[in-house]
Order: structure tokens, then C-alpha cells, then sequence
């Protein structure tokens, strides 16, 4: 069964941090949260590639066990352009290209719409208004975005905020959604709504995650080796949705080890450009990262 569904993006990026450049690579927030998810389980996913993305991708996603039936052929793929400086906890965009996302309708295949899960990758909010509506009994919906759809698109965003139970914004993003400066101040902001958790990722300090009256906070690994952060936030949410699917657990403390896998996957993928890193590592690196953040935070 297909579980969860992720609506994102599906790119051809180019960027440059202090480590290299790279042009034309795999990217796109729903290639990053699909390929983390399928570390735990089968994602579907739901997006739109033009004539000019290259098929050895789409077979790559595949072979991870990927369902692609939901990605739609349009004239050209979507490209994002941005660069990191020292501080890589910001990207910052150059150019974005919606191209064949602007006329992009979204077309949920049957066996989609019986998802429990759902993971609301960064895209058009309108698209996951849509994906929202489709999904016959979903059990939890994890949502993410970032500042291009809260400047271009607030009301609709607002919406589907509104629609979500678990919220994914880094620090940024939830200080300009909810029109404060305080993290705490935002998280209480966002659980007065439909929110049962808003989690705040703070890059290579780690990430928060705020429930009713309970607070956690997941360290940061201490990496050495950070090549590229692209699709960091997209990996975050892509394991901390398939790794709930896998468990069907949303107690307070899954949620908790939810959030440790989603900064571990994210980890490894920092380490490498474009999904390069993501390739290699396996369930045994994962397992080892997991018990060095348990390490870490031991007092
Ligand atoms: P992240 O670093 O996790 O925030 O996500 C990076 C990915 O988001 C890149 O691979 C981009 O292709 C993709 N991206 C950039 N801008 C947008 C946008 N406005 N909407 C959706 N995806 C985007």
C-alpha cells in the first residue's frame, strides 16, 4: 500500500555553497522527503516533470521502491537556483522557475486517496489544499512550506495550515507566519489552530517540536563534513512522515524518535550535493547516527 503520499516539487537544481557547484541536479522537495520516507516505507508521489528531466531519475525513484504514477508530464520540469554562504542555514534564491508547476493540477490516482499518511512537501498551497481534500481517511497530515508561498500566497496557505496536524517550518518561516520573533510565542500561535505539533527546524542546531504541554528539543549532529544543505528540511519531513506510517504510532514519544530519524536522514544528507549522499547510506548508518544522538543528549 502506498503510504504516505507526498506532494512536493520534482527539480532540476543549481547551486553553489562554499564547497562547489553543481548544475541540473535531482532535486525538489518531493525527490528529497520520498527518497528519506523510503527508508521506512512506500511512498507515492504526487508532482509534475517537463520533457526535459532526464528518465535515469524517475528510474532511480523507482528503484528505491517510489510509486511515480502520480508525477504528471508537462513541457518543463520546475528549476530552482540559489547559494549557500558560510552561514549554510540559509539558502538563498536566485531564480525560481515554476514552468510546468504554474498550470500543474494535481491528479490523485485511486490507490493514493486510501493513504493514512500524508507528508505536504514544500509547493503551491493550493496543490495541498487539493492533495487534502483527495485523501479519503488520512490519520495524520504533515505539512512544510517556506517564505516564496508565505509572500506569494498566504490565504491559501493559511488554509491548509489550518487543515494540517502536524506543522514542519524552520525558525524563519514560523517567525513569518505567525508575526513574531518568539519561537515559543509561534508554537502556541500555531497550536490555538488545528496544529497538534509544530516543529521548528533550526538547521545544524537540531529541531524543536511542540506539543500540547510538552516540549522537546533534538540536538543538532555535530558534522564535520557539510557539502551541501539542499533538501535538508524536505529529508526532515520525508523520514519523520514514513518512519510514523511504519510505526502507526503518534504518541508523544514516537513523535520524539520521529524527529531523531527525520535530523539523522537530513544529517547524512548534508554531507553530500544534490541526493549523492542519500544513495549510499543504509539502515546500519542510520541505527548507529540513532544512538549517537542518544550519546549526545545523555546528562
Ligand atoms: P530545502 O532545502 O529542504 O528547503 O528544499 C530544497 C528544495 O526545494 C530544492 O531542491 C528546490 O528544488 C526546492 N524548492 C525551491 N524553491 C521552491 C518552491 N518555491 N516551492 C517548492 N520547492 C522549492
Amino acid at each position: 500500500m502506498i503510504d504516505p503520499v507526498i506532494i512536493g516539487t520534482v527539480a532540476l537544481d543549481s547551486l553553489e555553497t562554499p564547497f562547489g557547484s553543481v548544475k541540473n541536479v535531482l532535486g525538489g522537495s518531493a525527490c528529497y522527503a520520498s527518497i528519506a520516507a523510503s527508508f521506512f516505507s512506500k511512498p507515492g508521489i504526487l508532482s509534475i516533470i517537463g520533457k526535459d528531466f532526464p528518465d535515469k531519475h524517475i528510474k532511480f525513484l523507482n528503484k528505491r521502491g517510489i510509486d511515480t504514477k502520480g508525477v504528471a508530464l508537462g513541457e518543463k520540469t520546475f528549476r530552482w537556483q540559489g547559494f549557500y554562504e558560510f552561514d549554510m542555514n540559509e539558502a538563498k534564491t536566485l531564480r525560481t522557475e515554476l514552468n510546468a508547476l504554474e498550470s500543474y493540477k494535481a491528479e490523485v490516482p485511486k490507490d493514493y486517496k486510501k493513504a493514512k499518511y500524508v507528508f505536504l512537501a514544500n509547493i503551491d498551497p493550493e496543490l495541498q489544499l487539493a492533495v487534502i481534500d483527495a485523501i479519503k481517511k488520512p490519520e495524520l497530515i504533515v505539512m512544510d512550506t517556506m517564505n516564496f508561498w508565505i509572500e506569494h500566497k498566504k490565504v491559501q496557505l493559511m488554509k491548509a495550515i489550518n487543515k494540517a496536524d502536524v506543522l514542519v517550518l524552520n525558525d524563519a518561516e514560523a517567525r513569518q507566519i505567525f508575526n513574531t520573533p518568539n519561537l515559543v510565542k509561534a508554537a502556541s500561535a500555531a497550536l490555538k489552530l488545528n496544529t497538534k505539533a509544530l516543529i521548528i527546524k533550526k538547521g545544524e542546531h537540531g529541531a524543536l517540536l511542540f506539543t500540547d504541554n510538552k516540549h522537546f528539543n533534538a540536538p543538532g549532529y555535530p558534522l564535520e563534513n557539510i557539502k551541501d544543505p539542499t533538501g535538508c528540511g524536505d529529508c526532515f519531513g520525508g523520514a519523520f512522515t514514513g518512519y510514523l506510517a511504519k510505526t502507526q504510532d503518534l504518541s508523544e514519544a514516537n513523535l520524539r524518535k520521529a524527529v531523531v530519524y527525520g535530523s539523522i536522514i537530513a544529517s547524512y544528507n548534508a554531507e553530500g550535493f544534490s541526493i549523492e549522499r542519500l544513495r549510499s547510506i543504509k539502515h546500519e548508518d542510520l541505527e548507529k547516527r540513532y544512538k549517537e544522538f542518544k550519546d549526545i543528549r545523555e546528562f
